[in-house]
């Protein structure tokens, strides 16, 4: 009897722990909130990403008219279902969800076209990109976008240092070690993707940043399916490749 009973209490403590947690976030302006929802429902898995009011709450929170917290809210509910779909056991979320799922990727698509800040931006592309469930890297390729460089290694078996490719303020360049610190760490230019030439994903991820007024982020687009060579054994290869290499 008592060890029946204290799961149903472990388990009303967790869905009132996430219920409290959820109310804040949709406060907006609580970004503690939104980092124990990371915490709890995507790195450590101690909250049940499948509870009723996960997906339920984000949609409200996605569509409604509060900017932030509705990006915030889609960029999370993309990568859960990403996750999931990449663990046995939540497998069918996506597919259990298939309405929610399209209202989601539905606001992404209207937000991602109304927003100006270039890092909101990136993330609503990522939650398209996770809501549609096509491929499982856009976590890591817009990352990079985002934070202006990638740490990747090289294409060689025979196994080079893993490299920075830096796209953004600081340059275009690949380098091995710490670039920030020091100038003598030599670099290396990257080869951006000629626009017109891009295929798949890439020109699709470009035509949208052009159309949605986000040329910097096009731009940054070429260079993450574009070329960088390696500074130790002097390959080029492809920037993407690499990153989703590093996710599979
Ligand atoms: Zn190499």
């Amino acid at each position: 009897m008592t060890t029946s009973s204290s799961v149903p209490l472990a388990d009303d403590a967790d869905s009132d722990r996430l219920r409290a947690l959820l109310e804040r976030a949709a406060e907006g302006a609580d970004s503690q909130a939104w980092s124990d929802l990371w915490t709890e429902l995507y790195h450590n898995g101690s909250l049940d990403v499948a509870h009723p009011l996960v997906l339920h709450t984000l949609i409200d929170m996605a569509e409604d008219d509060h900017a932030d917290t509705a990006a915030s809210a889609l960029h999370l509910a993309g990568a859960l279902l990403v996750q999931a779909d990449q663990r046995c056991e939540t497998q069918n979320l996506r597919n259990r969800h298939v309405s929610q799922v399209a209202r989601l990727l539905a606001a992404a698509n209207r937000w991602r076209q109304d927003t100006a800040d270039r890092n909101v931006y990136c993330h609503l592309i990522e939650a398209v990109l996770n809501l549609e469930g096509d491929i499982h890297w856009a976590q890591e390729l817009i990352w990079g976008v985002v934070s202006e460089e990638y740490e990747i290694e090289c294409t060689n078996p025979g196994g080079c240092a893993s490299l920075w490719v830096v796209i953004g303020e600081r340059g275009f360049f690949s380098a091995v070690g710490d670039y920030a610190l020091s100038d003598d760490v030599e670099t290396f230019p990257l080869h951006p993707a000629d626009p017109r030439a891009l295929e798949g994903l890439g020109h699709r991820l470009y035509d949208l940043a052009r159309a949605d007024g986000h040329d910097e982020v096009a731009r940054a687009l070429t260079y993450a399916f574009g070329e960088a060579t390696c500074p130790e054994c002097k390959q080029r290869f492809s920037v993407v490749g690499q990153v989703i290499a590093s996710c599979s």
